[in-house]
């Protein structure tokens, strides 16, 4: 499926400008530069259908983007969070629009909320799982860059992880352990992908 065509559909910097709510959606979300731009180029075999974005001010879209043909669902890559020297006024606009997209998009059937494997769950993810507890959805812990550290820290902040996320009621459980540059867990967070799709 993921073979087959994934485009680009748009970006919308406010809610007026989203696409007509005629698919389910995955959305992925994370503090930026936890990869995942990289990731949403592993899962859908593509070298750049995402792209980083550098500067605080041009985070603030959601990207949507169609996968299959015909359309079967959209990914939705989610402005990131947590610059340092983002402006209130920017985190401001960045909370108005992240909360009401997940609170009152009715095709949403997951988030898939990334955490740094090198640094775990900060205050800020705290707070990003705190808005996805308030919102209607479920969402999956997704840890990134995997590769970057050894086995034994992994494993050490993947438990650390499962403890944050079983404080947190919309939060799954079981964790989903991923690096994009080494194509480890893709395929199976391909596959939680498609069966939170299709239900
Ligand atoms: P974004 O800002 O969340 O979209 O993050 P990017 O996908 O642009 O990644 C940020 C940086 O981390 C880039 O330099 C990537 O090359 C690097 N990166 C992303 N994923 C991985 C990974 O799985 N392993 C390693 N070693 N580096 C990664």
């Amino acid at each position: 499926l993921f073979s087959g065509r994934v485009d680009f559909l748009l970006s919308a910097p406010e809610l007026k400008f989203l696409p007509e709510p005629d698919f389910p959606e995955v959305a992925f979300a994370g503090r930026s530069n936890v990869g995942k731009s990289s990731l949403l180029n592993a899962i859908t075999g593509r070298r750049s259908i995402a792209r980083a974005s550098v500067t605080p001010g041009r985070t603030q879209e959601l990207n949507f983007f169609e996968v299959g043909e015909p359309t079967l669902f959209r990914l939705v890559d989610m402005p990131g969070y947590g610059f340092a020297k983002a402006p209130v006024k920017v985190v401001e606009r960045w909370k108005k629009l992240v909360r009401s997209f997940l609170r009152g998009r009715v095709v949403l059937k997951r988030t898939m909320l990334l955490i740094d494997s090198r640094h775990g769950v900060k205050p800020v993810d705290e707070e990003m799982m705190t808005m996805l507890d308030e919102s209607a959805v479920g969402y999956r812990i997704v840890m990134t860059k995997a590769d970057k550290i050894k086995a034994s820290e992994l494993a050490e902040t993947a438990e650390l992880v499962r403890a944050a996320a079983r404080k947190h009621p919309a939060a799954y459980p079981e964790i989903q352990i991923t690096s994009s540059e080494k194509k480890m867990g893709i395929d199976e967070l391909r596959a939680a992908l498609l069966e939170d799709i299709s239900h």
